[in-house]
């Protein structure tokens, strides 16, 4: 069973988890604030509820994870979202991510490859007050019917940087991508500075589980 009620054990255990992800390098205070907003342990059923505010990555159903605070605060501080943004997330999970992402403002489309991840998230989110525009299939290759966008964030990590997804960026766009192999990745960041030009950043490394679909690992 889920818990929904957040007490104020949760909202310390909350206040502890921000300082400890500003001590290891976040500033962005809109990351900062949506992560204080919102409470985790709603993601969590309630026997687990005491791991919710771990700075750790935590097994959720169809064998996936929600990401570590961490992790979720470092690819949102890459993406630089400012209010209005549209922005694409492959790789719903548990829909924390998402929903840091509306708290920041943002417009956000995001789809998930375990349908049974997808049905949980649309009948939750919304219970939580949070309505982005969610979606079932294989966002490997992005979704063109609603690009442009002004970032795209994956969850999971790829073999290599879906050209589709640059496609799919605004000049001045952003990506965020865990590329690698199936157990360790390092944080891509590229951005669009012109229709046939971008810059790419490195970042260290974490480990996601795996992209699926026609531009991920096989299943
Ligand atoms: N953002 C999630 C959260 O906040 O809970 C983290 C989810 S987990 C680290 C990565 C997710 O990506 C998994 O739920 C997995 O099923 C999903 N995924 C993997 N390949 C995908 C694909 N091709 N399209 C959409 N989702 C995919």
């Amino acid at each position: 069973m889920i818990e929904l009620e957040d007490t104020y054990k949760h909202k310390g255990l909350r206040k502890q988890l921000v300082s400890e992800i500003q001590q290891k390098g976040i500033t962005d205070q809109a990351v900062l604030k949506a992560i204080s907003s919102i409470p985790r342990h709603f993601f969590f059923d309630k026997i687990f509820d005491s791991h919710a505010y771990e700075d750790k990555a935590f097994p959720i159903d169809s064998g996936q994870t929600i990401s570590q605070p961490y992790t979720v605060a470092f690819q949102s501080q890459l993406l630089n979202v400012k209010p209005g943004d549209k922005i694409l997330e492959i790789g719903t999970g548990s829909g924390y991510q998402a929903c840091v992402l509306v708290e920041m403002g943002a417009k956000v489309y995001t789809i998930e490859y375990q349908k049974a991840l997808y049905q949980k998230a649309i009948r939750f989110l919304p219970k939580l007050g949070y309505q982005p525009h969610m979606y079932s299939g294989d966002g490997s290759r992005g979704m063109a019917r609603f690009a442009p966008y002004d970032g795209i964030i994956v969850t999971a990590g790829a073999p290599t940087v879906p050209e589709e997804l640059i496609q799919q960026l605004k000049i001045g766009g952003r990506l965020v991508i865990p590329v690698g192999n199936n157990d360790i990745q390092s944080m891509v960041l590229i951005e669009k500075t012109d229709e046939n030009k971008i810059k790419k950043k490195q970042f260290d490394n974490f480990s996601f589980v795996p992209l699926r679909g026609a531009k991920g690992w096989t299943d």
